[in-house]
Formats: structure tokens, C-alpha cells, sequence
């Protein structure tokens, strides 16, 4: 389970993010929804660790990770990360690619790239490399990875908006179901509401840094808590 408590972030005294508190639990999706600039990818370095909070705590299945005098690097933190661009290793195969993480015996890591390529639907795939992929089946990789070392978090920023338009749906359902068999915990920054709709159990809508609402995504559709909710809701398709 991830926990935000209270976190804060200023840039030269500017603040983007504020008193954001939030709570994932494994084998849940919460989508952080909100508009260009709200904060959504400072939150998401901020809980891989590549940028520190101005003030908050950060905690993962009860240990605190960041705050009060504690900063655990980012590589002890148990998370998986997947963004826009993909960023496969172009010089390594697609098992490669997805052992890189691993770190157990030969076998062990095998049996693993093999059960991943499998329910990400890309068996026959694993000597191949990135450039002879399309976009999806890119994504499958980069999902399969981001897996892999079985993180206890998965942060996924705008993860399908490289991908085309036809194909977006497919793989976000069958993206969400990789995730729900892995049982991991994920948050996942979105600025479309269909896609927070259509994946998260629970939605945090952002503005300028904060949170204005927060529930599951049924709630927030029929209950917008105000007037720019509403609009933010209205062109979903
Ligand atoms: P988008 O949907 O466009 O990706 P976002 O919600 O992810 O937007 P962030 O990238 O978190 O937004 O940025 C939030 C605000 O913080 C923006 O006003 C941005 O300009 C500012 N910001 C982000 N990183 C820095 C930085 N390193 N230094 C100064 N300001 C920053
Ligand atoms: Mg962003």
C-alpha cells in the first residue's frame, strides 16, 4: 500500500503541488486526473524519488520512504515506472529488455520473462528487439518490465498516449488486466477522463496542485463537485 501524507512540492518558492494526500492499496487503480500543469508528473517523481517533496511524508506498506529526516533511493523503493515513451533498451532483445530488472538465477529470471511475455500476450516475441515492434506491442514490453521485479507500486504516466487512437482501448483493458492479475498497487496520471473512467476504482481529481475531489468514478461523474468538474466531464465520450 502507498500513502501520501500532506505532500508539498515548490519550485523557487512557487507551489505546484499542495497538501496532497492520498492512499493506494494492492491490486487497486487510482487514476490522478486533472488538466495540463496540475502537478500530476511532479507527484509521480516525487513518489519514484527522482525529485524530493518540499514537505509531506511518503509511506509504503507502513515503512516511511521520504520525509522526517528519511530518503530511501529510488532503486529501494519497490516501484515500477512507466511512461509515455516507452524507452526500451534498443540494443536488447525483447527478453532482455525485460530481465534487465531481475536479479535471481538464470532460471528463475527465464521462467519469469516467460510467464510476463505470456500474459502480456507476446509469446514467440522474446528475441526480438524494439524497433521491430509496433507501438502496442512496445507497450507490452514496457509493461512486461515495468513488472518484472514484482514492484509493490506501479506509477504510470500518460502511458497510452503515444499509441493509436484504434488501439488505445484494447490495450488499456488489456493492460488493466496484466495489472489486476499482478495484484500490484497503481497510479496512474491521466489528463483524459475517459481513461480514468474507464480504468480506475477510484479517481483523485487535481487542480493547480491540489486535490478539489476524490472517490470512485461513478461518484465523481454523477456528483462533480463543482461547475469545472462538471465541464472537465461533459465531452466524454
Ligand atoms: P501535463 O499533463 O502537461 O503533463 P502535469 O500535471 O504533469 O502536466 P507537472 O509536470 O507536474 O504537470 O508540472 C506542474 C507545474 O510545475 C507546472 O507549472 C510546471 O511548469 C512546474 N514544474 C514542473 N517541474 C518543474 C521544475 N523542475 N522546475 C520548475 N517548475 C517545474
Ligand atoms: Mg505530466
Amino acid at each position: 500500500r502507498l500513502e501520501l501524507k500532506n505532500i508539498c512540492k515548490e519550485f523557487a518558492g512557487k507551489r505546484v503541488v499542495s497538501d496532497l494526500s492520498l492512499s493506494v492499496a494492492p491490486g487497486q487503480v487510482t487514476c490522478l486526473l486533472g488538466p495540463s500543469g496540475c502537478g500530476k508528473s511532479t507527484t509521480l517523481r516525487i513518489i519514484a524519488g527522482v525529485e524530493r517533496q518540499t514537505s509531506g511524508e511518503l509511506w509504503v506498506d507502513g515503512n516511511l520512504i521520504c520525509g522526517d529526516g528519511i530518503r530511501v533511493p529510488p532503486e529501494g523503493r519497490s516501484i515500477g515506472l512507466m511512461f509515455q515513451d516507452f524507452a526500451l533498451f534498443p540494443h536488447l532483445s525483447v527478453a532482455q529488455n525485460v530481465a534487465f530488472g531481475l536479479t535471481g538465477s538464470k532460471s528463475e529470471t527465464h521462467t519469469r520473462v516467460m510467464e510476463l511475455l505470456d500474459r502480456v500476450g507476446l509469446d514467440g516475441f522474446e528475441a526480438k528487439y524494439p524497433h521491430e515492434l509496433s507501438g502496442g506491442e512496445q507497450q507490452r514490453v514496457a509493461l512486461a518490465r515495468a513488472l518484472a521485479p514484482r514492484p509493490k507500486i506501479m506509477l504510470m504516466d500518460e502511458p497510452f498516449s503515444g499509441l493509436d487512437d484504434r488501439l488505445r482501448d484494447g490495450i488499456r483493458d488489456q493492460t488493466l488486466s496484466v495489472l489486476k492479475e499482478e495484484g500490484t498497487a497503481v497510479l496512474l496520471v491521466t489528463h483524459e477522463p475517459h481513461e480514468a473512467m474507464r480504468m480506475a476504482d477510484e479517481i483523485a481529481l487535481m487542480r493547480g496542485g491540489r486535490i478539489v475531489q476524490q472517490g470512485n468514478p461513478y461518484n465523481i461523474y454523477n456528483a462533480p463537485v463543482d461547475k469545472e468538474a462538471a465541464a472537465f466531464f461533459s465531452d466524454i465520450n
